[in-house]
């Protein structure tokens, strides 16, 4: 109890530059959206929707402007408002510029940005905030970016992530993890690019508005600026990210299989609240044929070429002869593959992350569910037997989550329990 005293009061005074209240959770039903277009734009999310296309079709319900991109390109627009496009328009390159149906456009980089209810169509599907459409510096395809506030990319995110008619303090982890997340990829890979997480599973799956329901918006209002710190790195945050002292990534996965892994096996980074812990929650919760997955196999060659394909070096080993354990966590029964040893032809050998080599050989993951699982020798090739949970296993456990709010936790024990030490606190 000393020990939070004390981190709640290293919290609080690390955090008091960020704890002003911003205009980000409006009094209103849980259950409305909250548009968040005043929010600052170190708090705006940018999403890259489509990349590298030659054409879309864009619908915007309401007025809208458009403008360069500029410095902040969240700021009010000064140009004239357009009519509603009310049924979809055409967007396509010319010369190496964009032309909305017969309108030039100009500029390499154009913002859209549509008046209230600020939802503008891309190709059929819905999004909140402002759309960039922005060309590929040899001119032949252009990139689509959607700028949106924290809030309402979230409610793009948890019903994409999670089953929508899960329990409402996992819901509420969900948004809280996912929040986190989205801030620390914004910082940590967004000043070298021109969007700052995709809408895919690379990121956190993001389907915008017609992913949210009212179910989503109420964990994410009720859950308004609200994210994840970790006490460990407080002290080292000199500068810290976005101005947040503690931001980590924090990562979670669909099933752990019954126990989540530290962040270094799989990604290389430690943090303290990724330490893994043990999971007795997701077994209630996941599907039968995803808590034990049945084996998956793979053929020397298939093994071969696609290792080489995605780690050119080791081409260098000739044909895969062999994969054997050179790392693993031992959690009594089961254990997850951290590191494989690879022996070629040739006799050379090279070690990977198990996470790799599982992503690499299935990159779906549909079959290859985890690296909570056995290697065997198989035919002419191996198998993945015994396998157990999805996903990559750090942080929290989506199933085991909604397993906790099941019996009655609330999102705070939730949170504790996937991200020990974390600490929650609001950044507006
Ligand atoms: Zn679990």
């Amino acid at each position: 109890m000393r020990n939070a005293l004390v981190w709640s009061a290293v919290v609080s005074s690390c955090l008091l530059g960020v704890l002003v209240l911003l205009r980000g959770c409006a009094e209103q039903p849980t259950v409305q959206p909250t548009p968040q277009m005043g929010i600052e734009s170190r708090f705006w999310v940018r999403v890259l929707l489509l990349n590298d296309v030659t054409e879309c079709t864009i619908e915007v319900p309401s007025g809208f402007r458009i403008g360069p991109a500029g410095p902040d390109a969240n700021a009010p627009m000064a140009e004239p408002a357009m009519k509603p496009l009310a049924s979809p328009a055409k967007v396509r390159l010319a010369d190496g510029r964009l032309v909305l149906d017969t309108i030039p456009l100009a500029g390499k980089e154009v913002v859209f940005s549509p008046e209230t209810p600020h939802v503008f169509g891309l190709n059929g599907e819905r999004w909140r905030g402002k759309l960039t459409l922005t060309v590929n510096p040899d001119g032949r395809s252009f990139d689509a970016v959607n700028q949106v506030p924290l809030e309402p990319y979230l409610a793009g995110v948890v019903g994409k992530e999670m089953d929508k008619d899960w329990t409402p303090a996992a819901l509420q982890a969900q948004a809280i993890a996912a929040r986190t997340y989205a801030l620390f990829i914004k910082n940590r890979f967004g000043a070298k690019r021109h969007y700052d997480v995709r809408r895919t599973q690379a990121s956190q799956v993001y389907g915008g508005v017609d992913a949210e329901s009212p179910s989503v918006w109420d964990a994410v209002n009720r859950t308004c600026g609200r994210i994840l710190v970790a006490p460990d790195l407080l002290l080292q945050d000199a500068r810290p990210a976005a101005g947040i002292p503690g931001l980590f990534p924090a990562y979670y996965s669909s099933t752990c299989g019954g126990h989540t892994i530290h962040s270094e096996a799989v990604f290389g980074d430690s943090y303290g609240p990724l330490q893994g812990v043990p999971c007795p929650y997701c077994k209630d919760v996941a599907r039968v044929r995803v808590f034990h997955w049945p084996m998956a196999t793979f053929d020397r060659a298939t093994v071969t070429e696609r290792l080489s394909k995605k780690y050119p070096k080791l081409a260098a080993l000739g044909e895969i002869t062999d994969l054997a354990v050179a790392g693993e966590s031992n959690h009594g029964s089961f254990s997850r593959l951290t590191k494989i040893r690879l022996t070629g032809a040739t006799g050379k050998t090279d070690v990977l992350r198990g996470e790799d080599l599982r992503l690499t050989l299935d990159p779906s993951g549909r079959e290859f569910k985890s690296t909570l699982c056995r290697i065997i020798a198989w035919g002419d090739g191996w198998a993945f037997a015994s396998g157990r949970g999805w996903g990559h296993g750090v942080g929290m456990c989506q199933c085991g989550a909604e397993g906790m709010a099941r019996r009655g936790h609330e999102v705070e024990a939730i949170l504790g329990h996937y991200y020990p030490g974390a600490a929650i606190v609001n950044v507006y």
